[in-house]
């Protein structure tokens, strides 16, 4: 599950996923355009807090997790509406280590930060 730090970068990775969204809390469906819309709108004038992120999940349903742990889902897929969604956000850990070094190095790193050596992201 993806994260994202404003609702327009959620949305629009959602987009790629699905065409039109239902609101999980009221009788309300969206397209594409009317999500993206909806999405601006709400990033300018209820910008969330630092430590909130939304979540997109992987048929497009985007959800809010706002104490790091608990997801509330706002928008429901209608391309999976049954979709089995999680409650709870956990992060991956994504630990790689130098092939070098044997040092732990950080997801998308370009270079260890011990020895140096250039790392090829897989
Ligand atoms: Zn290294």
């Amino acid at each position: 599950m993806e994260r994202f730090d404003s609702l327009l970068e959620a949305a629009e990775f959602a987009a790629a996923r699905c065409k039109s969204w239902s609101f999980a809390t009221a009788d309300e469906r969206y397209d594409e355009q009317g999500l993206l819309v909806l999405a601006e709108t709400s990033d300018s004038e209820n910008p969330i807090d630092e430590d909130s992120f939304y979540v997109v999940s992987p048929s497009g349903a985007i959800g809010i997790c706002e104490n790091g742990e608990d997801i509330f889902w706002l928008f429901l897929s209608d391309a999976a509406p049954n979709e089995d969604l999680p409650l709870t956000y956990q992060a991956v850990p994504q630990i790689k280590f130098c092939p070098e070094c044997d040092s732990p190095v950080y997801p998308g790193a370009r270079y260890c930060a011990k020895c140096g050596i250039a790392l090829r992201n897989t």
